[in-house]
């Protein structure tokens, strides 16, 4: 192989059999290590106490003014990394799930905290769908089924299969760095440093992305399940700024065992400002336990390392379930 061929290989993150993460020094972690989590690490002390209740507020917000906007950039928070967000006259989806477990059956799995925070049946038609990753809290059978083949379902390589098999067809595969535009507005399959696989057979074998939404007027950036990683800069230097940015704050201990594909808070603040976003959406909290810390800890820590930095605690909105936001309005 000659040096050129050698670099594209080092750098690729295409394998043989499916995906890889390929920033240097990136560890893969093994299934012994998420023995050695669930087993060794409950036995030790020191872990954050997880309270039994939560007193999450849920916004009443049954979708009326959403049905009517047609021109306002909106943002409203359903749970998890489930967004609406209207930009330039288009409805979009981010990871939807509606589900009542993110889990591959019915009665076991993670169970949410909070009700969806605006009913499937109360959003206006649903155009483009994205999706970052084949993870059941981000790519949801039963959701998409109900939302059926009318949306565009926009998904990194390889999870369009799984889609066909949900006997959905209106489906674009996109690699990283690939675009579509759909009516004026242009996507964009930008990397994250994650993984995949729904199975004990499959991990990695589907691609996992972030994605750069960008219309004639507004743009935002959705970053999907991510740990951090030089890829923040140089979406940033690609596409930035961005009017928003939706950033995940949750699942993120122990350290030693999520740092390679979760974000903390503090790093979350740096991932924002790497990739140039002006608003903050933090996700992937308050909704599902999938980790060690409690469920309201991400927003909490997020506004002290905001704090820390001096930056202005009104960049960074902490939505409600069911809370919508104008993030532009353009008349
Ligand atoms: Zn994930
Ligand atoms: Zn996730």
């Amino acid at each position: 192989m000659n040096s050129l061929a050698n670099t594209i290989a080092v750098q690729s993150h295409h394998t043989n059999t499916g995906f890889r993460n390929p920033s240097p020094g990136f560890k893969e972690t093994r299934i012994t290590d998420f023995f050695k989590w669930k087993l060794l690490d409950s036995m030790k002390n020191g872990k954050p106490q997880k309270p039994k209740k939560y007193h999450f507020e849920l916004i009443a917000n049954d979708g009326k003014y959403l049905r009517r906007n047609k021109t306002d950039f909106t943002v409203t928070w359903i749970g998890h990394s489930t967004l609406f967000i209207q930009i330039d006259g288009m409805n979009i989806l981010t990871d939807p799930i509606w589900s009542e477990r993110c889990s591959p059956v019915p009665f076991a799995g993670p169970k949410r905290f909070v009700k969806p925070g605006l009913a499937l049946e109360g959003l206006p038609d649903i155009d483009v769908v994205i999706i970052s990753h084949d993870h059941y809290d981000h790519l949801d059978r039963t959701t998409l089924k109900k939302l059926g083949n009318k949306p565009l379902y926009l998904v990194p390589l390889g999870v369009g299969k799984r889609l066909q098999k949900w006997g959905l067809d209106n489906y674009k595969e996109l690699d990283w760095w690939e675009s579509v535009q759909h009516n004026d507005i242009e996507f964009t399959c930008t990397p994250a440093q994650h993984f995949s696989g729904r199975t004990p057979g499959d991990r990695n074998k589907t691609l996992w992305c972030s994605w750069v939404v960008k219309g004639a007027m507004n743009n935002f950036y959705f970053a999907g399940d991510s740990g951090y990683f030089p890829g923040f800069k140089e979406i940033g230097q690609r596409y930035g700024p961005f009017d928003m940015a939706a950033i995940p704050i949750g699942s993120y201990m122990p350290r030693w065992f999520m740092r390679p594909v979760h974000l903390d808070p503090g790093e979350a603040v740096q991932a924002l400002q790497d990739e140039k976003g002006k608003i903050c959406i933090p996700i992937h909290w308050g909704t599902f336990d999938l980790a060690d810390e409690p469920l309201d800890m991400p927003p909490k820590e997020l506004l002290h390392n905001v704090d820390e930095l001096n930056l202005p605690r009104d960049d960074f909105w902490i939505l409600r379930h069911g809370e919508t936001r104008v993030v532009a309005a353009n008349h």
